[in-house]
């Protein structure tokens, strides 16, 4: 069992890594930038270290600050939250290199799964359902690569292996524009990720997005948690999210739920861990896998009883899975929305002063957010200052819950994408009835049929 934990990370995830480790007694080291002296988690943790200026590159990116601020409290592990370090094997190898405990997978899974192109060759292998593509890089050779677009029909897409955060990607419509755009997201990919190996696959028109929550011990077990909806996105950035995905046949779910539980057994994976897809027509498509724990874990734990950072901490402590996947029942349905400090309309980040600040309550609701009436939110990082979370017996109850939320929250200084949550999203008559695809808020909000 771990003693004391370091919190690699801030803002809401970190206080929510603060909160389980308290649960289970483990002692807290928060890390925290010039900026970020006054976040709810620094005040609460056991001990708290300075690790850098506000820049991120110089305090949450800045690998060997983390490490000797690990070192001088004397820290068993290390939990990297989402985003900064999360996913970067080269950090998992120096915490271990130092002595400590990684709180995710090995080094070289999140290497595997980080690169696109040998993450989807390891799940074909496994069993898991890819899109149609080009299995693979593609090569230098233009007619080996117009053979194999016309293969796979148009429309396509071209894709960073190492690319992510939505970038490096384009859509090719037609025979005479595949060349071209080749060689362009190669450059692209090049420049901003310094990988131009790019790949092929089926262009998937009105998709919907779903994943599965599995958890692993790295020891031979691993169990899902069943799957979540994040199709409303903007940017490529989810906005809310649901468990379960709506208007899935239960065959078709479970199926694809074990074929991610048969993968992490294969790969050895160890920790959470989510498989994202996108569903069309009754199929499901491996996108990629994120070897963390995700933004959207609360509405998973709302119908599932099983708190997924207490599992990681445990998992990480070198215990083998205690749930096994008979004890998971799910009940109910779950919603979430981010609540990111921007113009609800321009989408703008707007930092500053929450002069005012009410957290909604009631039955099945649930607030995961660091910020307090005072506190000042930096300019220097992600714009989420919150989740609201509602379960219901059902989906209904579950929104009706999420609309009281959305009426009761009060935050004054700033502006927030309440409103647009409030007004827009949860008055949409498609949405609500389920099943939108992934274009879906984009099309409203640009107020298009297409
Ligand atoms: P990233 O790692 O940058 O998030 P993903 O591979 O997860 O990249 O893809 C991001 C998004 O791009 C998906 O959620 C989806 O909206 C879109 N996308 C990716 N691949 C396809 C595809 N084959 N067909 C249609 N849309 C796709």
């Amino acid at each position: 069992m771990l003693e004391k934990v370091l919190i690699a990370n801030r803002g809401e995830i970190a206080l929510r890594i603060l909160r389980a480790c308290r649960e289970l007694g483990i002692r807290t080291v928060a890390v925290y930038s010039k900026a970020d002296r006054d976040l709810m988690h620094v005040r609460l943790a056991d001990e708290a270290v300075c690790i850098g200026p506000a820049s991120p590159t110089e305090s949450y990116l800045n690998i060997p600050s983390i490490i000797s601020a690990a070192e001088v409290t004397d820290t068993d592990a290390i939990h990297p939250g989402y985003g900064f370090l999360a996913e970067n094997a080269d950090f998992g190898e120096s915490v271990e290199r130092s002595g400590f405990a990684f709180i995710g997978p090995k080094p070289e899974t999140i290497r595997l799964m980080g690169n696109k192109v040998s993450a989807i060759e390891a799940m074909k292998k496994a069993g898991v359902p890819t899109v149609p593509g080009s299995n693979g890089p593609v090569g230098e050779d233009a007619d080996e690569s117009l053979r194999m677009a016309s293969k796979i029909g148009y429309p396509i897409i071209i894709k960073a292996a190492s690319g992510g955060g939505g970038r490096g990607m384009r859509v090719v419509e037609s025979e005479h524009q595949l060349l071209n755009a080749i060689t362009v997201t190669r450059s692209e990919a090049k420049n901003a990720f310094g990988d131009d190996t790019v790949y092929m696959e089926k262009f998937l028109q009105h998709p919907r997005h779903v994943e599965i929550q599995v958890l692993a011990d790295g020891q031979g077990n691993a169990i899902h948690l069943g799957d979540r909806d994040c199709s409303l996105q903007r940017r490529h950035q989810k906005v809310v999210e649901e468990a379960p995905a709506p208007n899935i046949p239960d065959d078709i779910r479970e199926k694809v739920a074990m074929s991610c539980v048969n993968a992490c057994i294969e790969i050895g994976y160890r920790g959470a861990g989510t498989f994202e897809f996108l569903y069309e027509d009754g199929q499901f498509f491996f996108i990629e896998m994120n070897t963390r724990v995700q933004v959207e874990h609360p509405v998973t734990e709302m119908i599932s009883g099983v708190d997924i950072v207490k599992q990681q901490l445990l998992i990480a402590g070198g215990e083998p899975l205690s749930i096994k996947q008979s004890d998971v029942k799910l009940s109910g349905h779950a919603i979430e929305v981010r609540i990111n400090a921007e113009d609800p309309d321009t989408f703008i980040p707007c930092p500053g002063k929450i002069s005012y600040f009410h957290a909604p309550g009631g039955n099945g609701v649930r607030v995961d957010s660091h910020v307090y009436s005072g506190y000042s939110v930096p300019p220097y990082y992600d714009s989420l200052i919150g989740k609201i979370i509602t379960w219901g017996p059902d989906r209904s109850v579950a929104f009706a819950r999420m609309r009281n939320a959305l009426e009761e929250v009060v935050v004054e200084g700033i502006k927030t994408n309440i409103p647009l949550h409030r007004d827009k999203i949860f008055k949409d008559t498609a949405f609500t009835l389920g099943s939108v695809d992934i274009h879906h808020l984009e099309r409203k909000l640009r107020g298009t049929k297409k």
